[in-house]
C-alpha cells in the first residue's frame, strides 16, 4: 500500500542544539511528514476514527519536541518518530524530516535539516528452555519481549516439549514461536534478545547444549542477511521441527525467502 498523509511546514519553537544559547533561548523548527497508512477504509466510509487525525499528530508531535532538549536534529527526529508510530498503531511507517533553518553556523544559510523512514519490522523468535522451570523462563521471555521498548508482541504460539537436538546427552526441551513487531534494527534486536537471555542466567558452555533460555530471531521481515553476529533467516529453521512446529501454528503461510517455501510446506516436508 503506498498511501499516505502528508504533513508540510509545521513549525514548533524548540530548544535542540548543540550550543549552550540555543537550549537556552530556543529557535524555530520545521516538520515535515509522510505518514504511511492504508486510507482504503477512510476512503470509503469517510469516517475519522477511520484514519489518523493530521491535526492531532501536529499537536503531538509539536508536545513531543517541546517537552525534550536534544543536542542533535537527528535525534530529536528519530524520538518523534518512534512516538508517533507507537502511538498510532494504524500506521505502517513514515518519513520525517525535521528542518532547523536558524540554525546558528555563522553563514547565511537557507536550511538544514534531517530527514528519516522507519516503519514496523515483522519478526518471528523461537524461544528454548532445557533447564530448571522451563515454562516460567519461557513465560518470563515472553513478557520480557512484551516489555522490549519500541516493539510491538504479535501472536504466541503454545509450547511443546522436544527431544534435544544436536548434542543429546541432556534433558528434553520446551519450545515455542512469536512474533514480534518492532522498530529496532536486526542488530539491535539480537542485542535485546541476548539480554534477555543473560539475564535468564544463561551461561555460554556447550553449542546446543542446555540452556535456561535460547532466543533465536528466525525471520525479520523477508531480510536475507550472512554477518558474524547474524545470519538471518535463522539458518536451521527447514530441519527443525521444534522450530517449525510452533511456527505453524502462528504463522502458517509466512515464506521462507530463500527456500520459496512457507512455513507450512517446510513442516510438511520434514516428513
Ligand atoms: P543455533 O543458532 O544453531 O540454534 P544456538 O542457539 O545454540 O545454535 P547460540 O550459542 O545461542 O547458538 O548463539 C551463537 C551465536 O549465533 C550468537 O552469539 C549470535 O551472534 C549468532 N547468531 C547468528 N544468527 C542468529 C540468529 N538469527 N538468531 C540468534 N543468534 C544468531
Ligand atoms: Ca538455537
Ligand atoms: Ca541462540
Amino acid at each position: 500500500m503506498a498511501d499516505e498523509i502528508r504533513i508540510r511546514g509545521l513549525e514548533v519553537y524548540a530548544h535542540h542544539g548543540v550550543y549552550e544559547e540555543e537550549a537556552r533561548l530556543g529557535q524555530r523548527f520545521i516538520v515535515d511528514m509522510s505518514l504511511r497508512l492504508d486510507t482504503r477504509r477512510a476512503g470509503l466510509g469517510d469516517e475519522l476514527e477511520s484514519s489518523v487525525d493530521y491535526g492531532e499528530v501536529c499537536h503531538f508531535v509539536t508536545a513531543c519536541l517541546q517537552e525534550k532538549r536534544f543536542k542533535l536534529i537527528e535525534a530529536a527526529a528519530e524520538y518523534c518518530a518512534a512516538a508517533v508510530l507507537e502511538r498510532w498503531g494504524q500506521l505502517e511507517g513514515l518519513a520525517l524530516e525535521l528542518h532547523k533553518p536558524s540554525a546558528p553556523i555563522g553563514l547565511p544559510f537557507a536550511d538544514v535539516s534531517v530527514r528519516i523512514e522507519r516503519c514496523w519490522h515483522r519478526t518471528y523468535i523461537a524461544l528454548g528452555s532445557n533447564l530448571g522451570d522451563r515454562r516460567a523462563y519461557l513465560e518470563g521471555a515472553v513478557e520480557a519481549l512484551r516489555g522490549l521498548p519500541h516493539c510491538r508482541l504479535g501472536a504466541v504460539s503454545g509450547f511443546i516439549e522436544t527431544e534435544p537436538f544436536g548434542y543429546t546427552e541432556q534433558p528434553p526441551f520446551l519450545n515455542g514461536c512469536l512474533e514480534l513487531d518492532t522498530l529496532l534494527v536486526p542488530l539491535e534486536l539480537l542485542e535485546a534478545l541476548q539480554g534477555i537471555e543473560r539475564s535468564a542466567h544463561r551461561e555460554r558452555k556447550i553449542h546446543w547444549g542446555p540452556r535456561t533460555l535460547d532466543l533465536d530471531l528466525l525471520f525479520y521481515d523477508g531480510l536475507v542477511l550472512d554477518t558474524d553476529r547474524l545470519t538471518l533467516p535463522h539458518p536451521g529453521i527447514a530441519e527443525r521441527r521444534f522450530v517449525l512446529e510452533p511456527l505453524c501454528e502462528i504463522a502458517p503461510g509466512l515464506r521462507h525467502p530463500l527456500l520459496g517455501r512457507t512455513v507450512r510446506q517446510l513442516l510438511s516436508e520434514l516428513g
